[in-house]
């Protein structure tokens, strides 16, 4: 039980990193064709970077078949990286770009230190020159601004 609580916990927190470090190389990289929708203003409800989301959902799809399959510990695994695909589309989709019905920002606290910090990295609408590659996770929007400043 505690070994597959520690999994669940660890598999989120490992995928803030690995998203972190995705989006700063690969999606400001050589994946960028997908990402630069994101970037520039597009017409219509769905983006080409969307397609990112469908391939991460259709490995924890794998995951968890396989899981139940044969291994467990990676059903946990799996369940982790829902979590935090729940908790991205949360801030990213919902709080930051509002791609909801309704409209809900927050005004204060750490919820908006994350939206002010994604906003910051949505000054640039080139592959490279931004900050803030974060989402559950952000630096200090002073000093994000004082970075892109610099760049
Ligand atoms: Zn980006
Ligand atoms: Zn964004």
């Amino acid at each position: 039980m505690i070994v597959n609580i520690a999994l669940t916990l660890g598999s989120i927190v490992f995928m803030e990193v690995f998203a972190w470090a995705f989006h700063k190389y690969y999606m400001h990289g050589p994946g960028w064709g997908w990402h630069e929708s994101h970037h520039v203003h597009t017409n219509g409800p769905f983006e080409k970077n969307d397609l990112y989301a469908v391939c991460f959902s259709v490995i924890a799809a794998g995951l968890f078949i396989a899981g139940s399959l044969w291994w467990t510990p990676l059903w946990y695994i799996a369940l982790g990286f829902t979590i935090y695909g729940l908790l991205y589309g949360f801030v990213h989709d919902g709080l930051v770009h509002q791609r909801w019905p309704f409209h809900y920002s927050p005004k204060a606290g750490y919820l908006f230190r994350l939206v002010l910090a994604h906003r910051l990295h949505h000054h640039t609408t080139t592959k490279d020159g931004a900050v803030s590659f974060g989402f559950l996770w952000a630096e200090n929007p002073d000093q994000l601004k004082t970075k892109l400043k610099a760049k």
